[in-house]
């Protein structure tokens, strides 16, 4: 079968939910991930749904990401490409893994959160600031303007490979309920 032939079956039978999630599967199904053959390729519902959106697969070295929760989501704009440490990160904060969740001082930020929150730091805005935005602790801000925690997310070498492809996508959002996080300068290359 091909991506295109799979897709549209997967669109039709896929239930949209309040959220805007677009699930596909069974609600009975206890698989995490759904997985699906086209090309004589096997895959996960939601990475074949990033290629049939994009027209390409992730980029060498990416993964199939969602900015929500849902691992059997195909909506367009839940799925985007980002590192594995990204990935983890995200699921960290998450919870996903079953060992921070709800509990762990992270539980409150995504990986999306974290690079905003960082970006400001760099720029200077006042940690308290900051810290009020994203409802966390200054400690927190601290933490992560000097990469105490979060570092396998925010290490030099990934930094600017993760924020650039998503920024856009994440200041359009922004725009419409915090206009002052559009002031942001450049990340360092
Ligand atoms: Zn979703």
């Amino acid at each position: 079968m091909t991506l295109s032939r799979l897709m549209a079956r997967l669109l039709a039978r896929a239930i949209r939910r309040s959220d805007g999630c677009l699930i596909v599967g069974t609600a009975e199904s206890k698989q995490r991930y759904w997985c699906v053959n086209y090309d004589g390729k096997r895959r996960k519902a939601h990475q074949a749904a990033f290629e049939f959106y994009n027209g390409r697969p992730p980029r060498e070295g990416l993964e199939v990401c969602h900015r929500c929760d849902n691992t059997r989501c195909i909506e367009e704009t839940h799925v985007f490409e980002g590192t594995h440490a990204f990935n983890m990160a995200d699921r960290d904060a998450k919870g996903r893994n079953g060992t921070l969740g709800e509990a762990s001082p992270l539980a409150k930020l995504t990986a999306e959160s974290v690079l905003l929150i960082y970006e400001q730091t760099q720029n200077g805005s006042d940690f308290y600031d900051i810290a009020s935005r994203f409802n966390v602790s200054v400690v927190t801000v601290t933490r992560i303007a000097e990469r105490k925690t979060w570092k396998h997310l925010l290490c030099p070498k990934e930094l600017p490979r993760i924020a650039c492809p998503e920024r856009r996508k994440l200041t359009d959002r922004l725009s419409i309920w915090q206009p002052e996080l559009l002031h942001l300068t450049p990340l360092p290359a």
